[in-house]
């Protein structure tokens, strides 16, 4: 039988960077390009590392889904010389182009200059190859189709086929019950998977539910609003933006929120939104219903969208009770930070964080607990209320993933565990295998046969 081999470039015991090489005979082929994050300028300078293989001999690229820890560094891939298709879900294909873009805007801050141009997003635009779902594609005698991996639009599990053999990313896998997006692919039409290679985020640790997660946003949000306070979110622009508009939504119609202005302050989270409304295709059963009701599941009568920076520099003026959904969702830059530093003074104040704060961020040292903070050069004192809800997560928690593994065909299965911390991709590796399959988390560079 022919052989499969699996380098992994990126997200090795770690969870940002995602580049997993693919050889299949002659064929080469590369699931994600995405950038490192999180780890202070360190991290922040690898991304300009060149390579560790030659990109103008890759066959394809194939995308998981658009989130920039997955696309990130596609620009720069194509940069150093890689000219074929960028395979991925069209929703993925239009989510990366947003978050290039705004790499290349944020990038050219940084010390040494962007990490690439407007020109190279340009030119990787010109390469996308939109995929839908179950669809197969051939590239020579390697064969692949995506799956819906239930994490955000368009995100993607991958199952390739090459000389008897099947190998499947898992991608990132998201929580059962997310609304607007379908639960994770569970529906198999082949016989075995040889190999599975499983993200392992919260590999070892479980979420709280959905349902007792947004009861408790809204006791939040009502206690400040009958303080006449403002709710202020900082919020990711991709996938849980929209999942905050869609809970909204529902809010107004059970009237179970005192009706205040709900102002959406972010242009990238509005681009994506507006991606979110156009692929309907994605939605699940949930969302149609909404639909075929009349009530677009993304639109409610308090929101109104900020489009200039003008407007969101006259939110200060407002009179309280509101509600600002704004980014960047660890408050290191974007419209957030001016709300922080208008607001936080003020007890009235409620600060909700609705994920994950990296350390060394603002957004981490207000969850910590910080008394006093410095943005923009200036000293502002914590008497807001610092709330944080955790369990809006968009990767499914050590359980999920499990029973996600135990749909996959066939019975025995090699597990190759990536996409987190050291303690999470060995803790699923050790469930795995306690689940009778062979496991392990694969190491920063490892190359492994199938
Ligand atoms: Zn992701």
């Amino acid at each position: 039988m022919s052989k499969i081999t699996i380098s992994f470039y990126g997200a090795a015991m770690r969870v940002t960077g995602s580049c997993s090489l693919l050889q299949c005979g002659d064929k080469k082929i590369l699931i994600d390009c995405g950038m490192l994050q999180g780890g202070g300028d360190e991290d922040r300078e690898a991304n300009r590392d060149p390579f560790p293989f030659n990109p103008s001999e890759l066959d394809a690229l194939v995308l998981t889904h658009g989130h920039l820890d997955h696309s990130g560094r596609v620009p720069k891939l194509v940069e150093a010389g890689f000219s074929g298709p960028i395979y991925g879900h069209t929703a993925t294909g239009e989510l990366a182009e947003i978050i290039w873009r705004d790499s290349a805007r944020l990038s050219a801050k940084w010390d040494g200059g962007a990490l690439y141009d407007e020109g190279m997003v340009d030119k990787a635009k010109s390469q996308l190859a939109p995929v839908r779902y179950k669809h197969t594609v051939e590239i020579g005698d390697v064969k692949f189709r995506l799956f819906d991996a239930g994490h955000i639009l368009g995100s993607a599990s991958i199952l390739f086929e090459y000389g008897g053999k099947r190998v499947l990313f898992s991608g990132d896998l998201g929580t059962p019950n997310t609304p607007i997006l379908r639960d994770p692919n569970t529906e198999w039409d082949v016989d075995k998977v040889d190999a599975v290679v499983i993200e392992s985020t919260y590999g070892d640790r479980l979420h709280k539910s959905r349902k007792d997660t947004v009861n408790e946003f809204k006791r939040i949000m009502e206690r400040t609003i009958e303080r006449k306070g403002l709710v202020l979110i900082p919020a990711f622009a991709i996938g849980r933006t929209q999942e905050l508009l869609f809970h909204f939504n529902d809010m107004e119609h059970a009237d179970t929120l005192s009706k205040v202005p709900v102002l959406l302050d972010s242009p990238m989270a509005e681009r994506v939104t507006e991606v979110y409304r156009n692929h309907r295709e994605c939605y699940d059963e949930g969302t149609w219903a909404k639909i075929e009701r009349g009530d677009p599941p993304m639109r409610f009568d308090g929101l109104r969208e900020l489009v200039t920076s003008s407007e969101s520099k006259q939110v200060k003026h407002m009179a309280p009770p509101a509600i600002i959904i704004a980014g960047s969702g660890m408050c290191t830059g974007g419209r957030i930070m001016h709300h922080l530093k208008d607001f936080l003074g003020r007890e009235s104040t409620t600060v909700v964080f609705v994920g994950w704060q990296g350390y060394g961020t603002l957004g981490r040292t207000l969850v910590d607990g910080a008394d006093k903070v410095r943005i923009h050069r200036q000293s502002i004192e914590v008497r807001a209320n610092i709330e944080t809800l955790g369990g809006f997560s968009a990767h499914a928690d050590r359980d999920a993933l499990v029973a996600w593994s135990r749909h996959l065909p066939g019975g025995k299965k090699r597990f190759l565990v990536n996409h987190g911390e050291e303690d999470s991709a060995k803790g699923l590796a050790k469930t795995l295998r306690d689940e009778g399959h062979s496991a392990h988390a694969v190491s920063p560079d490892e190359t492994i046969e199938i």
